[in-house]
């Protein structure tokens, strides 16, 4: 008999978890003003909230963190970063940051100015806060299929070139400062980029003189998906596969907090010095000296080890083999989701999950806190109230996909909870005709409302 799959790890510490009841959550929502960033911890059951500096550390990044060195100037941390990122990554210059939005604040308030167009594959919610924050204005250039739930495509985070093309024509190069990747590409569902459309748009956007960044947060389960999935690459290692995807990039932004599976961290790497010396000032001034950039040297040394981590196999077909493990028994009941199952998190269509909530009394939002009320599972809204409104008419944006999402975080729990969490999703897909009303806003800030915005039952 063929061995079933297991961890590729065991377990050496533990973490209790809290129960509550319906009536103890249904309080503690009133009380969160229906928003389930103001939850505490102790109110959740299973965190599905981000796979983001939620990662379980391995003994050896806790080794790593007794070693780290703390100097305020050229740490041996920071040299063991500097290393590990020329290793995988192949970037000879670098800036560590506290996270990946700092790391684009840094690089962004170097490369982008008002007036500018940044396109890209469904840039995430803090790239395209950071580009409009800056009065400059974010292009979508995802491929079509990526809009469709149910159609089967392998690299749904793919740009479409005539769309990139078309962004190119239409504007003079030096209103674009870079077309930022995504890989893989969060806000369509997890999805990877292939090799071919990697090298086909750094060709395209070379040929208009425009620079490639890779938004990198999650590139190693971009790899195993190529290796997976793409044709020439069964055979090459997964660091092979990085090595590869970044010959076709000119900078990158890291949220180590994903695939580095560090609880916090970031970092920004370029190959041209040019760059290096204008980010280089905002990193000191926002933050911290560039040997260290608003980490502690045992921060840095614990990343150079989780970007060796995270780029082995076996760590990497456990964590996906856990989300597919949750996302066929979703399918197996009919719950309508993002397909093929992307790599770090399960995106439940809200639309058609709860066709009977308006649009405009938010759907996914409504979706997540059944999901909350029914088993203390807390998913994430990736609809219309992350959408935000436009900046200009400050209508409501609904963006094409109306997506709950349930993101897993790295070695952290086990296939028992997701049995409970794909249970408490199908109890309240039984009952989903009788969710007939939503939620309605009361209370938002001006950009990246979803944080701390303050809902009202309708
Ligand atoms: C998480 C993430 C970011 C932002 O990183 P933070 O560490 O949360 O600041 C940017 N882009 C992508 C694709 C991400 O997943």
């Amino acid at each position: 008999m063929k061995l079933p799959f297991a961890e590729s790890y065991k377990i050496k510490v533990v973490e209790p978890l809290y129960k509550s009841t319906r009536q103890d959550r249904e309080q503690w929502l009133k009380e969160a003003r229906y928003n389930i960033f103001n939850l505490r911890s102790h109110q959740v059951f299973i965190d599905l909230l981000t796979d983001s500096g939620t990662g379980a550390m391995s003994q050896f990044q806790w080794a790593e963190i007794m070693k780290g060195d703390e100097s305020y100037a050229g740490a041996e941390s920071y040299f063991k970063l500097k290393e590990a990122i020329k290793d995988i990554f192949g970037f000879e210059y670098f800036l560590p940051t506290h996270q990946g939005r700092a790391a684009e604040n840094v690089l962004f308030s170097a490369l982008v100015k008002e007036g500018d167009v940044v396109p890209g594959n469904a840039h995430f919610d803090t790239t395209k806060g950071h580009i409009e924050f800056r009065k400059a204005e974010a292009v979508d250039c995802t491929i079509d299929e990526a809009y469709d739930t149910d159609t089967n495509h392998p690299f749904k985070g793919n740009l479409d070139l005539d769309k990139l093309e078309a962004v190119y024509k239409k504007y003079p190069k030096e209103k674009i400062p870079f077309v930022v990747v995504t890989v893989t590409c969060n806000t369509s569902g997890g999805q990877p980029v292939s090799i071919e459309n990697l090298k086909q748009v750094y060709e395209l956007s070379h040929q208009y003189g425009i620079k490639v960044l890779f938004d990198s947060a999650r590139f190693a389960e971009n790899a195993y998906f190529i290796k997976l999935r793409e044709k020439g690459y069964e055979n090459k290692t997964i660091r092979e596969i990085v090595a590869d995807m970044f010959k076709y990039t000119d900078m990158m932004t890291m949220s180590s907090k994903k695939d580095a599976i560090v609880n916090m961290g970031g970092f920004i790497g370029m190959r041209d010095e040019e760059i290096f010396d204008k980010a280089k000032t905002f990193n000191i001034m926002f933050e911290g000296f560039i040997t260290y950039g608003g980490m502690s040297g045992r921060d840095m040394a614990a990343l150079a080890q989780g970007l060796y981590e995270g780029t082995e196999f076996d760590f990497l077909e456990t964590r996906i083999k856990q989300t597919e493990y949750l996302g066929n028994q979703l399918i197996d009941y009919g719950i309508p989701i993002q397909k093929p199952i992307g790599g770090h998190a399960i995106f439940v269509d809200a639309d058609k999950f709860l066709p009977n909530v308006p649009k405009a009394q938010y759907q996914a939002q409504t979706l997540t806190l059944e999901l909350y009320l029914e088993a203390g599972v807390r998913a994430v809204e990736i609809g219309t109230i992350l959408a935000d409104r436009d900046p200009v008419t400050r209508e409501n944006r609904y963006p094409k996909l109306e997506f709950m999402r349930m993101a897993i975080p790295r070695r952290v729990y086990t296939n028992n909870h997701m049995d409970v969490v794909a249970t408490a999703l199908k109890n309240v897909y039984d009952r989903r005709n009788k969710i007939t009303t939503g939620y309605k806003i009361i209370k938002e800030a001006p950009i990246m409302r979803h944080f701390s915005v303050e809902l009202e039952k309708i």
